[in-house]
């Protein structure tokens, strides 16, 4: 029974790092007919972001991952938030003080922070030096009458421990040559994540953690507290270090990593999805395909994950999402769909009234005229493309520059447009209509060419001048060579 979780602290926004997590402890869960749990771990309530919580729920929503267990979903082996289950913890530390495989430790910070100082002057690792393990009954009887405050520590074993990654393959780690016993209740009551995590893990009969390779020097402590409850321990797994495209550590402070900023800059969750997958493997051969997160599920297989760390190349998701957009826009309803979403961004960000034609018709043409090099709507909607929604004005210099024939062009030019019906204003029709009037009146193509550029967009460069009239479409052209004339 494949059971897996995502154990998120709800410190933050959820990046992709976070959501690769989720996504490959998702997949594994549906591809083995599993149950994919979220857990909240709040332990530590110095870290805690208001509203960090609903908004990591939206977002995995927002991607298409369900937990079958959660804080919103409910289920059999609740409460999904760690500061819920606090006597639990309480309790299981007590089992440990009772087997003496854990000790109360009275070290005041002071002198923590003396050892650590020491330490640092003789240029070792600091670490604790585990001098409470060796309190006799009656001293701890004695500090515990006197009310002194005290953490619980777990007593770590000596010596290497061997445990088979299910990506890396076997780790030996001797992780008491670089650490103390490690603080599993807090002197305020609170338990610290490794405690928590073990006692849910367990009593959530999780069967497998998926995570990131960054809590792999965890497990050997893990395993150690497993055998000291006299538990059987899950199957560990831990995914490789995401990295920014410069090679540095992903962090979470950088913005544009959070999954809710793809969302907000119009890219869709399938996506995101696939860009993931594809730079943390999974899949066996390297594509670049986008799969629907059905197929992903079929196909992923635990044992192909990228070992090596991966480096985030955000730029590919366009590629991705550019597929996605194609593939929809072959639909007659999701093209409906895009044309109501373009109009509300349209009607957004430009609020100044302007001759924009915003027809569902004209709408549906400049989409599917962008089909092959958009990769979002939102790029309809950057800044030189703003001539599709603003009616630019006209910069007086541009009629000096054609001279005289500036009067003739402009009336001679809309008699023309005027006859063409809106199926015949494409580029190549509009191409021998400006190619006529040039010719009758003896223009300098280049200038003409400038001029009809200014008028209709306020542009300098920018796609060639029948392609932009074909974007505008009869109408729109007709109404700003209008304005031209007063
Ligand atoms: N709460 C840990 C985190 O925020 C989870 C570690 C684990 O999955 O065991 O990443």
């Amino acid at each position: 029974n494949v059971r897996v979780r995502f154990a998120p602290s709800p410190t933050g926004q959820l990046h992709l790092g976070g959501l690769r997590t989720a996504l490959y402890n998702y997949l594994f869960a549906k591809k083995h007919k599993g149950m994919f749990i979220l857990r909240i771990e709040d332990t530590d309530q110095t870290r805690l972001v208001p509203g960090a919580v609903e908004q990591l729920e939206n977002m995995l929503s927002w991607t298409g991952i369900r937990p079958d267990e959660g804080p919103s979903s409910g289920g059999h082996h609740g409460p999904y938030v760690q500061s819920q289950r606090l006597s639990l913890y309480k309790e299981k530390a007590k089992d440990l003080l009772e087997n003496g495989t854990a000790y109360r430790c009275f070290c005041t910070e002071s002198r923590l922070k003396l050892l650590r100082k020491e330490a640092l002057r003789l240029r070792e690792i600091p670490k604790y030096d585990n001098r409470c393990r060796g309190l006799s009954t009656e001293e701890i009887q004695a500090r515990l009458k006197e009310n002194q405050p005290y953490v619980v520590r777990f007593k770590l074993e000596d010596g290497p421990l061997t445990f088979l990654d299910q990506i890396y393959g076997p780790i030996t780690l001797n992780i008491s040559e670089t650490e103390g016993d490690p603080v599993i209740i807090k002197s305020d009551g609170y338990p610290t994540y490794h405690l928590a995590c073990v006692v849910d893990d367990y009593s959530m009969e999780i069967s497998h953690v998926l995570r990131g390779v960054e809590w792999q020097v965890s497990t050997p402590k893990h395993l150690m507290m497993y055998q000291a409850f006299g538990w059987t321990p899950p199957v560990f797994a831990h995914l490789p270090l995401l990295l920014n495209r410069d090679g540095t550590k992903l962090s979470k402070r950088q913005g544009d990593i959070h999954v809710e900023n793809f969302k907000n800059e119009g890219y869709f969750p399938e996506a995101v999805i696939n860009f993931i997958v594809n730079i943390g493997g999974g899949f066996g051969k390297h594509q670049r395909k986008l799969f629907p997160i059905e197929e992903l599920i079929v196909k992923f297989n635990l044992e192909k994950v990228n070992v090596n760390s991966c480096r985030i190349e955000v730029e590919k998701m366009k590629d991705y999402n550019r597929q996605h957009l194609q593939h929809i826009m072959e639909d007659e309803n999701n093209l409906q769909d895009l044309v109501n979403q373009l109009k509300n961004l349209v009607l957004e960000k430009f609020t100044e009234k302007s001759h924009t034609d915003l027809s569902d018709k004209h709408l549906k043409k400049i989409l599917l005229l962008n089909k092959d090099r958009m990769d979002s709507i939102y790029d309809l909607l950057s800044p030189h493309m703003n001539y599709l929604w603003v009616t630019p004005t006209v910069n007086a210099e541009i009629f000096r520059e054609l001279g005289t024939d500036s009067e003739k062009v402009v009336p001679m030019l809309l008699s023309r447009l005027e006859l063409l019906k809106e199926s015949e204003f494409t580029r190549q029709e509009l191409t021998s209509v400006l190619k006529d009037v040039s010719n009758q009146i003896g223009l300098k193509y280049n200038l003409y060419m400038k001029f009809l550029r200014s008028v209709l967009s306020n542009l300098k460069e920018g796609p060639a001048v029948v392609e932009m009239m074909e974007m505008l479409g009869k109408e729109t052209c007709i109404l700003r060579l209008q304005d031209v004339l007063g």
